[in-house]
């Protein structure tokens, strides 16, 4: 078997983590895929619902003549959003280079003989010449780089290093999360508008993986709908249902109107607690946090670790319309209450509606200075608040 090299931002790497790639076969099983082979003439369409769970595809070029595989990697980066490597696989020239880069190939893998026609100073130079109005979208820094080229590359390496899952997919971030914490890892779902997603890829993931539900006794009953029929859909068979202590409930909140008089002691007490006793005991959290939501989410990690929980954000750079196209690629069933105006559901006594142009969290806790449930971590333990907290909760 021939021996390759990766040519990618105009240098020579060592291919052989490419040398065994999986086959069209792969598909069938729900595994992560490292790396796939495909034809120039496959029919997209028996990929799109396994893409984010392959970490890199080549695409076969047979003769440097055949043009077939520009198209369908620009398909794939166009029309099905994929997000991992995308490698031209065979006779490429230089000359070329220059085109897969804008189709969207991340790289060219070449067999030793096609090696040798050309040297490494001639793919450099096909970059250079490379006009820089296709350079929209990359992360290019200042810094000691000696090229473009170099600077992305560096751009690229100090993001993977401050953040090892920066560049997956959600599902892909997700899978490897969950078996780089294996058996020590939690969801913990609001049941609100975006919750669908998650729960949907983890249960195509793992559907056994435990799933926490806070069921503060104040949520809408449709909220409460919504959980049984996400529940029994997706199959999950490790969800559980975390209520308040109900001698606490007794004592503290007799006549269900503490939120009235002191929402941060209704939160405590409904929130904080119940999932204190239980989350805690997980050294890792999926969260559904997104960094477009607020300021203090801006530059969040997909891994958050260094604290007694690491935080997993596997939709760390979704947007509000990322969520709409996975719901409806995915057919899943919206919250009952988006359509009556409510963007961001929490308990019924504290959420209100949201007119259009407000800001989607304005409806929660609407008369009150309060923008947050309450729950936040300090020194590795979840804790109530008597302020604007900035943690992600419910
Ligand atoms: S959101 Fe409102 S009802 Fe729910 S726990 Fe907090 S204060 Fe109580």
């Amino acid at each position: 078997m021939p021996s390759h090299t990766l040519i990618q931002d105009g240098r020579a790497h060592d291919a052989a983590r490419f040398s065994e790639p999986a086959d069209l076969s792969a598909l069938e099983s729900n595994e992560t895929i490292d790396v796939l082979h495909i034809a120039n003439d496959t029919d997209l369409e028996t990929l799109a619902s396994a893409l984010g769970r392959i970490e890199t595809i080549l695409i076969d070029f047979p003769a440097y003549t055949d043009g077939r595989g520009f198209s369908l990697a620009k398909q794939l980066r166009t029309r099905y959003g994929y997000d991992g490597l995308l490698v031209a696989d065979g006779p490429l020239i230089p000359d070329q280079y220059a085109f897969a880069l804008q189709c969207g190939f991340s790289a060219v893998r070449l067999d030793d003989e096609t090696l040798k026609r050309h040297t490494i100073g001639d793919w450099q130079a096909a970059l250079d010449d490379f006009d820089l109005t296709y350079q929209r979208g990359y992360a290019i820094k200042a810094g000691p780089a000696t090229s473009i080229f170099d600077a992305r590359l560096t751009a690229l390496d100090e993001r993977k290093a401050a953040d090892p899952f920066f560049g997956h997919s959600a599902e892909l971030t997700l899978r490897k999360s969950i078996k780089k914490y294996q058996g020590d890892i939690v969801l913990a779902t609001s049941m609100g508008v975006d919750s669908a997603v998650l729960l949907h890829m983890v249960s195509r993931i793992d559907a056994s993986l435990p799933v926490i539900f806070l069921d503060t006794g104040k949520h809408f009953r449709e909220t409460l709908a919504y959980r049984d029929e996400l529940v029994e859909r997706f199959g999950l068979t490790n969800f559980r249902n975390i209520t308040p202590v109900a001698a606490e409930l007794a004592a503290e909140d007799p006549d269900g109107t503490l939120n009235q008089s002191s929402p941060d002691s209704c939160c405590d007490l409904r929130k904080v607690r119940p999932l204190d006793s239980v989350i805690n005991g997980f050294g890792a959290r999926i969260t559904g946090r997104k960094r477009y939501q607020t300021p203090e989410r801006a530059n969040m990690a997909i891994l958050e670790e260094g604290g007694p929980q690491a935080k997993v954000n596997p939709l760390a750079y979704w947007t509000a319309k990322d969520i709409t196209k996975y719901m409806r690629q995915h057919d899943l069933p919206p919250h009952p209450l988006l359509a009556l105006g409510y963007l961001s559901i929490g308990c019924q006594p504290c959420t209100t509606r949201v007119t259009a142009g407000e800001d989607p969290r304005a409806g929660r806790w609407r008369h009150s200075e309060k923008t947050e449930c309450g729950i936040h971590m300090v020194d590795g333990k979840w804790v109530s608040t008597e302020t604007k907290a900035t943690f992600e909760a419910f």
